[in-house]
């Protein structure tokens, strides 16, 4: 069990000695003259130079090529909501950290004051020489799908919304994997989604993507059923809009394979678990608080496989499994974007690796002897060593096969081996 958090724990944490959780630290020495001589003026002006005739040296004479900038503008933080940019970014920070401790990536955090799009974008696309990628976090729906859109198009660097993607990647291992456990095709089940925001639709897109049939999907929001009916629904609503009437989500429920949850605390009853078909999925993910809490649904009935958003229980659907592996390979190959391709690798790489034996760290870092693939683990563990030589590999890949790669990897092994250190 993790510990319980205090309050006063949490703030002197982030308190303590320097304020805050990142610093920045170079990278070359500086014993003396002459090494400053070199770092700045006048020898500096070498690089500079070289980079101006060739601007593609930026990546060889600069850290660019392993910095991603995380931008909030706050609207979306965590499960607390709007509540602006300074609130956000202990938690900017925090991604930081685990960006540089999974996969030894360099962060700036950017916290932009404006809820403006058109704003947001200019301010992103102005700061693209920088940055060798850009990882957008807590912006809240609608507006993070047309900045995701827009700034996807307008820059060559990887930008991924991670609270939409790094979510529905995870979330897809875990759906492979407990459909592989139960002996059921992706193309048969019939899926129930509660929440139609920005985690919701992205998971739902990335489950089509791996054979769920569109129209076994039905999606609920904060009205009800989203089914042709509705008038008030906006496009990316529109585009899960089902031929079915249901009057509930109890009643949606019934039959239904796999529940998807990215809404809200405690919307499921056991009786709907009860009512689902035989081997359920429940993927309980509002946080901090799952749509049922896992003890009521796995006590509801024994075939049921469980899934939140909690460190607390098994099956975490923790995005740290992902962004920072994503990142690194593709920012290994200078990826120009993080496609479906790409993204699709991740997720297979995750559910393969679940079914290896689990190294001894693992195991000893949950206090257990025998984890093993099975109903009660279907993601990998976040402190598995392996992810980081599993799936940046796997993204690499997918990013030099799909067309993206500017920069392509030759010696994999020699790669792994970098990786490793
Ligand atoms: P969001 O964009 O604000 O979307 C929330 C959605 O929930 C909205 O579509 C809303 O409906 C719907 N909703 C609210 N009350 C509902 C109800 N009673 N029944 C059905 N739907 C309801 O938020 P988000 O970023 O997608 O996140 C949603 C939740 O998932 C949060 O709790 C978040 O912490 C969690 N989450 C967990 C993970 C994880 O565990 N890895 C990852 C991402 C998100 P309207 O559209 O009608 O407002
Ligand atoms: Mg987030």
């Amino acid at each position: 069990m993790p510990p319980k958090i205090r309050k006063e724990d949490a703030l002197y944490y982030h308190s303590k000695g320097r304020p805050g959780k990142i610093q920045v630290v170079p990278t070359k020495e500086t014993n003396n003259q002459l090494d400053l001589s070199l770092a700045y003026s006048p020898g500096v002006a070498e690089p500079c130079m070289e980079i101006f005739r060739n601007v593609e040296d930026v990546y060889k004479y600069t850290a660019k090529g392993n910095l991603v900038a995380v931008i909030s503008n706050g609207t979306a933080v965590l499960g607390l909501g709007n509540i602006g940019p300074e609130a956000g970014k202990p938690v900017m920070e925090g991604k930081g950290l685990l960006f540089k401790i999974y996969a030894d990536i360099d962060v700036f955090d950017i916290e932009l004051n404006t809820e403006n799009v058109d704003e947001f974008v200019r301010t992103v696309k102005i700061m693209e020489p920088t940055f060798g990628g850009v990882n957008l976090e807590d912006i809240k729906a609608p507006e993070c799908f047309e900045i995701e859109r827009r700034l996807k198009e307008e820059l060559n660097i990887p930008v991924m919304h991670d609270d939409q993607h790094g979510t529905a990647i995870i979330s897809s291992a875990a759906l492979l994997n407990g459909l592989e456990l139960v002996g059921k095709k992706v193309e048969d089940i019939r899926v129930v989604v509660s929440g139609a925001g920005a985690s919701a639709s992205s998971c739902t897109k990335l489950y089509i993507a791996l054979g769920v049939r569109p129209e076994n999907v039905d999606m609920f929001d904060s009205k009800g059923h989203i089914n042709t009916a509705r008038t008030d629904l906006d496009p990316m609503k529109q585009e899960f809009a089902s031929e079915r009437r249901f009057a509930s989500l109890a009643e949606g429920m019934v039959g239904a394979d796999l529940f998807l949850g990215l809404s809200k605390a405690n919307v499921v009853s056991q009786d709907m678990v009860r009512s689902m078909a035989k081997d359920p999925m429940v993927f309980a993910m509002a946080n901090p608080d799952p749509e049922i809490p896992y003890p009521d649904a796995v006590a509801a009935r024994e075939d049921v496989i469980m899934a939140t958003g909690r460190s607390d229980y098994p099956n975490q659907v923790n995005n740290v499994l992902g962004f920072p592996y994503i990142f690194r390979g593709a920012l290994d190959v200078r990826a120009r974007e993080i496609n479906e391709p790409m993204k699709l690798a991740a997720v297979h790489a995750l559910a393969e690796l679940t079914k290896k034996p689990v190294p001894d760290i693992v195991n000893l870092a949950y206090n257990a002897d025998n984890i093993k693939f099975g109903r009660e683990y279907i993601i990998p563990k976040p402190v598995d060593p392996r992810l980081l030589t599993t799936i940046a590999p796997a993204v690499a890949k997918a990013a030099m096969e799909s067309g993206v790669a500017q920069y392509p990897i030759t010696d994999w092994d020699a790669y792994v081996q970098q990786l490793e250190k």
